[in-house]
C-alpha cells in the first residue's frame, strides 16, 4: 500500500455544529478512505507510475497510461484534494492575517467581498466538484472551480479548497448547499491558508 489515509488533526466532533461528527466520520473514514484504496489498486498495475509523485501525475494526467488514467485522476485527485481540505479546517476561530490579508484586500477589496465571490463560485459548481483559492503564476489571487476530483495544480499554488460534493453536507444540510458553505466559513483554518500563501511567495 503506497498511499495512506491521513489522520485528522482534530476529532470528528471538533467542528460541530458547523460540520457534524457523523458527516466528518463518513467523509474521512469512508469516502476519503475509498479513494486511497482505489488509488493504490490502480497504481499496483504500473510500478513506474506508482513511483512518481502524485502531484506531478495530477498536474499532467496525459503521462498516465490510459488503462489507469481515469482511476488515478479520480481517486488520486480524491486523495490529494481531501488531504488539503482537512488541513484547512479548524475548530479555532481565526481571521485572515498579515501578508495574506493584504493580498486578499488588494485583490478583492476586503475579506467580505472575497468570501462573497468564493461562495458564489462554490454555489455555481454544477454537480460534484470543488471551489478553490489559488495564487496564480502572475502572483494574483484567483478563485477557480473544478469538476469531480480534478485539481487546479497547473494553474497555480493551492491555498484553500471547499468540497461541494453532496457527501460533504447532505446528512446535515440535505440540498441546502448555501447553508453548508456559510457554516464552513466558521471553521476555515486561516493560519494554514496564510502559511501556504507565504510558502508560495518563495
Ligand atoms: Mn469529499
Amino acid at each position: 500500500m503506497k498511499y495512506e489515509l491521513p489522520k485528522l488533526p482534530y476529532d470528528y466532533d471538533a467542528l460541530e455544529p458547523y460540520l457534524d461528527a457523523r458527516t466528518m466520520e463518513l467523509h474521512h473514514g469512508k469516502h476519503h478512505a475509498g479513494y486511497v484504496v482505489k488509488l493504490n489498486a490502480a497504481l499496483e498495475k504500473n510500478e513506474d507510475i506508482a513511483k512518481k509523485p502524485l502531484e506531478g501525475l495530477l498536474a499532467d494526467t496525459t503521462q498516465i497510461p490510459e488503462d489507469i488514467r481515469e482511476a488515478v485522476r479520480n481517486n488520486g485527485g480524491g486523495h490529494f484534494n481531501h488531504s488539503l481540505f482537512w488541513e484547512t479546517l479548524s475548530p479555532e476561530k481565526e481571521e485572515p492575517q498579515d501578508t495574506f490579508l493584504e493580498a486578499v484586500n488588494k485583490e478583492f477589496g476586503d475579506v467580505a467581498s472575497f468570501q462573497k465571490q468564493f461562495t458564489e463560485a462554490a454555489l455555481g459548481v454544477f454537480g460534484s466538484g470543488w471551489a478553490w483559492l489559488i495564487k496564480t503564476k502572475n502572483e494574483k489571487l484567483e478563485i477557480v472551480k473544478t469538476k469531480n476530483q480534478d485539481t487546479p495544480l497547473n494553474q497555480g499554488s493551492l491555498l484553500l479548497n471547499l468540497d461541494v460534493w453532496e457527501h460533504a453536507y447532505y446528512l446535515k444540510y440535505q440540498n441546502r448547499r448555501p447553508e453548508y458553505i456559510e457554516a464552513w466559513w466558521s471553521v476555515v483554518n486561516w493560519k494554514k491558508v496564510a502559511e501556504r500563501f507565504s510558502r508560495s511567495l518563495k
